[in-house]
């Protein structure tokens, strides 16, 4: 299942992406395919989680790889997480090199005794066969423009067009991704949820993978991925219910916008959601579903 939340209340940037919720829909669907296509060949849940959000971060009306928000000084600072079931995981935030920052998690996952790396330094990405952006590659005109309006209007920037995606594969792994270029002029080296192992993205296998977008500060505070994972976890809450409990306990007492998507051991899919608009895509028998 993958996941991109265009739109928050509010905001003449919120009114124009809502004219273009085709393109969303279309890129949902494509990343969607790429992801089941790993499965179908028998690759890996962490595998088909990262063709999907590789598909979105490549399509510039998501806010992830290309197209990504910008920080205040014009640049993409972006955030990206990987995490398979078996606790294994791989992160970067302030990544500036990678054309696709969850390539650069996964591979922080796989060669790094670390976890999270930030500000990755550009020489990482030849010695781990990471590709890199070409120049202005993440800069798209729209964003730029978004920008100076923000700055010229002194107004909070959205946050939102985080992408992610969850999957359960065939040995009965599981896996989670999350990608972002976090707030619109957001202070350089802000640093949200979706980089962070537990707020933004988790996975346990026999439990579930949980990938969240929305209004960063509050998921730290509530390391939401892992709340639901521990409500099944130690409460025996079934799925539904974990990720509606911790919507309410974590978002809604503080006010907070945001959404997830998780996949449980089972395959079972759940969509919580406590903003205007949260896009998914999953499969439901022959169709493949795209919804708002
Ligand atoms: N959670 C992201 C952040 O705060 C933003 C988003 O999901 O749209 O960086």
């Amino acid at each position: 299942m993958v996941v991109g939340d265009p739109r928050r209340r509010g905001g003449t940037a919120d009114r124009r992406a809502a004219k273009s919720f085709d393109a969303y829909h279309a890129g949902l669907r494509a990343a969607f395919e790429a992801g089941e296509a790993v499965l179908a060949g028998g690759g890996s849940a962490l595998d088909a989680v990262c063709a999907a959000v590789r598909a979105l971060e490549d399509n510039p009306v998501f806010n992830a790889g290309r197209g990504a928000v910008l920080a205040a000084d014009g640049r993409a600072e972006l955030d990206a997480s990987v995490m398979t079931g078996d606790g294994r995981a791989g992160a970067v935030t302030v990544s500036r090199w990678a054309r696709n920052p969850v390539e650069l998690a996964k591979a922080v996952r796989q060669h790094s005794p670390h976890v999270l790396l930030a500000d990755p330094p550009r020489s990482l990405l030849a010695t781990w066969d990471v590709v890199e952006a070409e120049v202005g590659w993440f800069e798209t005109a729209p964003r730029v423009e978004q920008l100076r309006r923000l700055q010229a209007e002194s107004a909070e920037g959205p946050r939102h067009g985080t992408v992610g995606a969850v999957a359960l594969d065939g040995a009965g792994a599981l896996a989670a991704a999350t990608s972002t270029g976090g707030m619109a002029n957001k202070a350089n080296g802000r640093v949200g949820d979706s980089p962070i192992v537990g707020a933004g993205t988790y996975a346990r296998d026999g439990v579930v993978a949980v990938s969240t977008t929305g209004e960063g500060e509050a998921f730290l505070a509530g390391v939401v991925a892992h709340d639901v994972y521990a409500r099944m976890a130690y409460g025996q809450a079934t799925l539904a219910r974990a990720v509606e409990a911790t919507l309410t306990a974590e978002l809604g007492s503080r006010d907070a916008m945001g959404a997830l998507i998780a996949v449980g051991a089972e395959g079972q899919i759940v969509v919580g959601t406590r903003s205007d608009t949260l896009l998914a895509a999953w499969r439901d028998g022959d169709e493949i579903v795209t919804r708002i």
